[in-house]
């Protein structure tokens, strides 16, 4: 008799998985780590033990590291783009075919919706897998002219940077972990992923799918372990070329300092606290409609959550109890009950981090519209909050990542690009209004990277995607992508 968290919600196939030792994935192997030591995995529906993981230490660093740069000088490295291509190709099919285990494993390890699993999460692995297996035959590099006395033939290459470390955060494990995964194989890179300690499961798990698509030992290794020692350590590791972070802005500015010690690249996608602008002649049913989304989307545990909700003063009565009664109607609950709507934060130091920002919300004058109390005796349920506060506070000014909404009044539309922009962040922000001309003269002026227009939080392969400010550095997905995986040569032929 089994004892995984929630067994008679899941597929066999799943519970055969889970079942399994979970290890680490160096060289298309499963291997033990050095010293034996093991990771709880929690379920955050219940505080119950899902599975133990082995945790890397420096020592397991250095094995993957060293098996992802034997894989460049081996096959991976003599691997011709098409067949990269073909690769991450059949990657995403296997992804595809096998989503019901995906979509299993990222609701049970985060807690979050099923529903959101079948519409976000594994849809957005599968595309970005497919999305840059067409990039792999067209890293094209230029002939350019020479005006040097004489003649010679001049061109570029884009190369890949090497051995990559993938650092990935606890919310959305297996989208993001693709959206670094799928650039950097495009471009020939091997990488070294170290999913969060806090979500492991479907990085360990998509690790085998890959070594069944054919990836050859090396290109794709995945250790788990704390940010402290095995994060730490592979930033540190001399045969990393270049650092993908996703994750809080304390960590990726660590990172950075590190990193700065060698010259490694890298790239960043770090916090925010976006705005949602309600401009007075906006269609308020469907303006509501969309902060909710913007805000209550994977427990609010997403870094581009509108959560800056800024309403006209003449309005403001009418959206937030319109705003409250969606709130209060939220079902809560495990995410695989297919009647969850939003599920619990991720561990009780979220929680009680989130209930400090509360209390201080509360101190500071906030009022509170709804919720505010933890939900149910089990877990790190948190009620879908809504706060009427002004900008200074720091429920307005800080990041909570959780589902606590703060709403901000306006009477003067000329001021609000300033308050908009008044955040160190500059990650998303969203505009309702009924005049586009109006609503495409403001997404020029607000500093974020990505701005929506009557929606919120579109999202795919082939937009590019990052943070204004302290909100990161560089750009994921899309064409802008290949900037951050490849180095560009120039080669010289002297012809004379
Ligand atoms: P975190 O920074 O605590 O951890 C992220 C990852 O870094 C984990 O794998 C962790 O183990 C590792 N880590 C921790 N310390 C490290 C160190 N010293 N060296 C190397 N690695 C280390 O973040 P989190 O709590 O997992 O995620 C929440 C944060 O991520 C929020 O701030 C959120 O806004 C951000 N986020 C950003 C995006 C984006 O696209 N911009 C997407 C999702 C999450």
């Amino acid at each position: 008799m089994t004892m995984i968290p929630h067994a008679e919600l899941l597929s066999a196939a799943t519970l055969s998985w889970l079942e399994q030792p979970k290890l680490l994935f160096i060289n298309n192997a499963l291997v033990d780590n050095l010293d034996g030591s093991r990771i709880a995995v929690l379920d955050p529906a219940t505080g119950a033990e899902i599975c133990q993981v082995a945790s890397a230490s420096l020592g397991d660093v250095d094995k993957a590291v060293q098996a992802a740069s034997r894989a460049l000088q081996g096959t991976w490295g003599a691997t011709t783009p098409a067949e990269r291509g073909r690769l991450l190709w059949r990657l995403a099919d296997l992804l595809e075919k096998r989503s019901q285990i995906a979509q299993e494993l990222e609701s049970l390890d985060v807690g979050k919706p099923l529903l959101e699993t079948l519409v976000f999460d594994v849809p957005q692995a599968v595309e970005h897998l497919r999305y840059f297996a067409g990039w792999a035959t067209k890293l094209y590099g230029q002939s350019i002219p020479s005006s040097l006395p004489g003649e010679a033939l001049a061109y570029t290459r884009r190369e890949p940077v090497g051995v990559v470390a993938a650092i990935t955060p606890w919310n959305f494990p297996l989208a993001i972990a693709c959206w670094k995964l799928a650039p950097a194989l495009a471009c020939g890179n091997a990488v070294v992923l170290k999913p969060s300690e806090l979500t492991p499961l479907t990085a360990l798990w998509l690790a085998e799918l890959a070594r069944e698509a054919g990836f050859p030992a090396g290109a794709i290794n995945v250790i788990v372990g704390t940010g402290l020692e095995a994060g730490a350590a592979l930033v540190r590791h001399p045969l990393v070329n270049k650092v993908s972070f996703t994750g809080s802005p304390r960590v990726g500015r660590e990172i950075m300092q590190v990193a700065s010690q060698d010259f490694k690249r890298i790239t960043l996608e770090l916090g925010g606290k976006s705005p949602n602008i309600i401009l007075p002649d906006a269609d308020l049913h469907q303006a509501v409609e969309g902060a909710m989304t913007a805000m209550f989307f994977n427990q609010g545990e997403a870094c581009v959550a509108g959560s800056r909700l800024f309403v006209h003063a003449s309005q403001s009565a009418e959206v937030l109890a319109a705003l409250k009664s969606r709130a209060e109607q939220i079902v809560l609950g495990v995410g695989l009950d297919p009647s969850t709507q939003m599920g619990p934060l991720i561990s009780s130091q979220h929680l009680e981090r989130v209930q400090g920002f509360l209390q201080r919300a509360t101190a500071d004058g906030a009022e509170l519209i709804t919720g505010g109390k933890q939900h149910g005796i089990n877990g790190y349920f948190l009620e879908p909050t809504i706060y009427k506060a002004t900008d200074t506070l720091e429920i307005a000014r800080d990041e909570v990542f959780a589902p606590v909404l703060t709403v901000l009044e306006y009477t003067d539309t000329e001021d609000l690009i300033r308050r908009a922009n008044s955040s160190q962040y500059g990650l998303g922000a969203g505009i309702w209004t009924s005049d586009i001309k109006a609503g495409i003269r403001m997404a020029h002026q607000l500093k974020a990277g990505t701005v929506w227009v009557n929606g919120y939080g579109m999202l795919e392969a082939a937009m590019p995607w990052g943070g204004f400010k302290q909100s990161g550095i560089g750009r994921e997905m899309g064409s802008y992508a290949l900037e951050h995986y490849t180095e560009i040569k120039t080669v010289w032929l002297n012809l004379l």
